[in-house]
């Protein structure tokens, strides 16, 4: 499977974070100077995926710009069938590290974030992408890992969680590119089935 963007991909539109939370300080990363994303994609998808945090999104001139996570997240969305459209994104910091940074404070500091967003948009399945994501939504495993982890369901909050490489991981490692598309197919899969469960 060769790793090209034969149809052009999208900028998503951005979900604004509630207000009171645009100016969050709980941690240091405020300090850095990147701005808060609370998520991008349809706000009201049943189905969130979860990247560790915000890549670039604006150029140096402030043009909107599609860093090469969101370029190959979407290659993989499409390539296993799914639409675009039914997918809400979000992070597990809503602010991008710019600099070093304290991570454990950062990752608790944050959290509250990402269980506010699942508690309003109750989604029925989560999707995490790469290793960062898997640590914190399941700290009761030893160092686990999505090679490990990817091909079978796990749950954050009652709600089932799959995990797949991250992004970027396949965009350095063509060869992941049909795993990524498998654990995505697999993901639409499960996703299905839980939404008509649901109806
Ligand atoms: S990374 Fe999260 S907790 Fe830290 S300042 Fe930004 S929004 Fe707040």
């Amino acid at each position: 499977m060769a790793m090209e963007m034969d149809h052009p991909c999208i900028i998503l539109p951005e979900e604004q974070a509630p207000e009171g939370i645009q100016h969050c300080e709980r941690c240091g990363l405020f300090k850095q100077g990147s701005r808060v994303i609370w998520g991008e994609g349809n706000p009201q998808a049943s189905l969130m995926m979860i990247l560790d945090n915000p890549g670039a999104r604006e150029d140096r001139e402030g043009s909107p710009f599609l860093c090469g996570t969101r370029e190959t997240l979407q290659l993989g969305i499409r390539e296993a069938g799914m639409d675009i459209n039914s997918v809400y994104v979000t992070y597990l910091l809503k602010r991008r590290p710019i600099r070093a940074y304290n991570k454990p404070e950062a990752r608790l500091a944050c959290l509250p974030h990402l269980q506010l967003q699942m508690l309003q948009k109750q989604p029925l399945v989560l999707f995490g992408l790469g290793n960062v994501v898997a640590e914190a939504l399941l700290p009761q495993k030893e160092n686990p890992s999505v090679k490990e982890l990817r091909g079978s369901w796990h749950e954050f909050e009652s709600i089932p969680v799959g995990f797949t490489y991250h992004p970027l991981a396949v965009r350095r490692r063509p060869n992941l590119l049909k795993f990524f598309v498998e654990d995505l197919k697999a993901l639409k899969e499960k996703w299905e089935e839980r939404s008509t469960k649901a109806t």
